[in-house]
């Protein structure tokens, strides 16, 4: 095939056989492996030309191929409690077992860790640096309790970037060029320009973007934002949702886009057939998540405090009123007509706020919106009859209010 006909999915299944490839061909040389969380300052690794894989997901291609059990009853039984993130479980449980049918990964010779998603990987990454006995460099990114980020805030981190540097440099004995730091945040900063501008193709009306293609998508933007490959691919992706929407295409070939909703939360990659057939059933498709938002990761290049800003400033670290406003700000930017939470077991921070947000829009944009039991890898948690009867409720209080429009429209 030649490759100006590759497709966007094409490419991305090249690139993730390729990520992972490239990680265990640079183990197998006896170069060193990273193991870094999902949204960290990840330029500084490539910059350092370190290969680099992201546990969360590796979990989550494990989950999606049903085959998480194995290692989350592993995990368990040496003593890692239920209560513990399912992505953690699965980690802990690869580290022990290191055999995955839907992929393996090297073991790693250095953590990178950050809080800026959540505290457990505070515990998670320790632990596996313990365990391992490597190092770790870790970035303690506090909860944004005011509406902005604070300035002190921003100080504090930009100080452990510089001293992330320094270790980065003890570690591989080398010194940070720092014309190519600067050509990889160049980069960064281009390929999320890409990735906002094609996700944000779910705002036309039919939506030409299929959200959970986005999850699938989202991989590549965890792990691939300084490099041309990532660049590349999230250009492409555009490109084929800006034709599709020229040509007035929604979201699936086999049938229209009825209803529009916001997905809070990850996706239950176990169940992830289920949760999708489900709601194109009833043409209710995904137009955007609060996913999107998490890896704009936008800031001027070889500017270190914008960098130290923009990784302490998404979603999961800002404070219950920025999170409600930027769900009551997607509701009116996407025309969305319902929103679906996943209230996922092994999220606890996400979780705890899901029904204050879900209360204050109501009350502000009366869309409706429900409520299901799940969790992104763990597949006990799920049920399948109470995600439909969920999802049914949902069909009926959107139908009720497009109806009572249409209604109003003709009066
Ligand atoms: S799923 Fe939630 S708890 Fe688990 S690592 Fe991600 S942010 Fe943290």
């Amino acid at each position: 095939m030649s490759e100006e006909k590759i497709t966007s999915k094409e490419l991305l299944n090249q690139l993730t056989a390729k990520h992972y490839d490239d990680a265990l061909a640079a183990k197998a040389e006896g170069k060193p492996v990273v193991w870094a969380t999902s949204i960290c300052p990840n330029e500084l690794l490539d910059a350092m030309d370190l290969a680099t894989v992201y546990p969360e997901n590796h979990a989550a291609a494990i989950g999606a191929r049903k085959e998480a059990m194995k290692f989350i009853e592993h995990a368990e039984g040496i003593g890692y409690s239920a209560d513990i993130c399912s992505y953690a479980r699965v980690n802990m449980g690869y580290v022990d077992l290191q055999h995955a049918e839907a992929q393996d990964i090297p073991l790693p010779d250095l953590i990178f860790s950050s809080t800026n998603i959540c505290n457990t990987v505070l515990k998670w990454y320790e632990n596996l640096a313990k365990k391992l006995n490597i190092p770790l460099i870790l970035f303690d990114m506090p909860f944004n309790h005011t509406y902005e980020v604070p300035d002190h805030a921003t100080n504090y981190i930009r100080g452990q970037i510089e001293h992330a540097i320094c270790q980065l440099e003890d570690f591989t004995g080398r010194k940070m060029d720092y014309d190519k730091l600067g050509e990889k945040m160049a980069m960064n900063n281009a390929t999320c320009e890409w990735w906002k501008k094609a996700t944000d193709w779910g705002k036309t009306k039919p939506s030409p973007l299929n959200g959970f293609d986005m999850f699938n998508y989202m991989a590549m933007i965890v792990c691939m934002r300084s490099s041309q490959d990532g660049h590349k691919l999230f250009k492409l992706w555009y490109e084929e949702l800006k034709q599709k929407a020229e040509e007035g295409k929604g979201p699936w070939n086999s049938a229209e886009e009825q209803y529009r909703i916001i997905w809070d939360g990850i996706a239950c990659w176990p169940h992830l057939s289920t949760t999708f057939k489900l709601l194109k059933k009833y043409g209710i498709n995904m137009v955007t998540s609060t996913y999107p938002s998490s890896w704009y990761k936008v800031y001027e290049t070889n500017d270190l405090d914008g960098m130290a800003r923009s990784y302490t400033g998404n979603y999961a670290n800002r404070n219950l009123d920025y999170g409600a406003n930027q769900m009551e700000n997607l509701i009116k930017e996407f025309s969305v007509d319902g929103v679906v939470f996943h209230s996922n077991r092994s999220c606890k921070l996400m979780d705890f706020r899901t029904y204050e947000v879900q209360r204050r829009i109501t009350e502000r944009t009366g869309c409706p919106s429900v409520i299901f039991d799940g969790d992104q890898t763990d597949p006990r948690v799920f049920s399948q009859a109470q995600y439909e009867t969920r999802i049914q409720a949902l069909l009926e209080m959107m139908e009720e209010k497009k109806e009572a429009k249409r209604k109003g429209d003709m009066e």
